[in-house]
């Protein structure tokens, strides 16, 4: 499936729950989904049809799919990943997911979304273990550092993320190391990690049928 490359807000919209791709705007009174909380299209405002099953799911699975910007076939292999994995699927899925390094650069507040953590590791200014790593889909593991290339360190994008990630927090399964824009993954990622307006397990339903 193609790159989706229309307005992200839209995305929201559909999925009638804040997806927060758009940084500081999403904490904010101009977010689409405070402003407008019906579907986009002609008849959002009107057309009320009642969900089936499959919809359900499928809306589920989407919901799930825009929150780490993937594409259809990126989504699927890392649920046939999670599959292969000892335990329960749909938490596979979910720790697979948030361990992908665009996320993780995301989750430390060394960018203001996952877009834009992903267009950061794409543009080479992340390492891991001291080895630049340009690949947003990268699965970190227990152990590994991840840090802000040294020459990137002053880039102001990234200077105001950490600001603006300061009240935000990281997840118990990361450790940041303020001031140094460098982090260690402490844990593997469990589902009480993971806050996400998502019922994983219709995303399995959706893909056992
Ligand atoms: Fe979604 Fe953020 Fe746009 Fe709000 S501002 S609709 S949360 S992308």
């Amino acid at each position: 499936m193609a790159k989706y490359t229309g307005p992200v807000c839209r995305l929201c919209r559909r999925e009638g729950v804040k997806l927060f791709l758009k940084g500081t705007r999403c904490m904010s009174d101009k977010c689409a989904i405070e402003r407008r909380s019906y579907p986009p299209g002609q008849h959002g405002q009107t057309r009320r049809s009642r969900l089936t099953e499959y919809g359900v799911q499928l809306r589920e699975k989407q919901r799930l799919r825009r929150i780490y910007g993937m594409s259809e076939r990126q989504f699927l292999g890392t649920f046939k990943s999670a599959e292969r994995q000892k335990g329960v699927t749909g938490e596979q899925l979910l720790s697979l997911l948030e361990r992908r390094l665009d996320n993780v650069v995301y989750r430390l507040g060394f960018a203001n979304s996952r877009r834009q953590a992903r267009q950061l590791v794409n543009h080479g200014h992340v390492s891991v273990n001291g080895r630049k790593t340009n690949i947003p889909s990268f699965r970190v593991k227990v152990g590994d550092t991840i840090q802000i290339r040294e020459k990137s360190r002053e880039l102001p994008v990234i200077l105001a993320a950490l600001e603006a990630a300061e009240g935000r927090g990281v997840p118990p399964w990361l450790e940041l190391v303020p001031g140094e824009a460098k982090g260690y993954v402490r844990a593997l990622p469990v589902k009480a990690d993971i806050e996400l307006p998502v019922n994983e397990q219709v995303v399995v339903e959706l893909y056992s049928r």
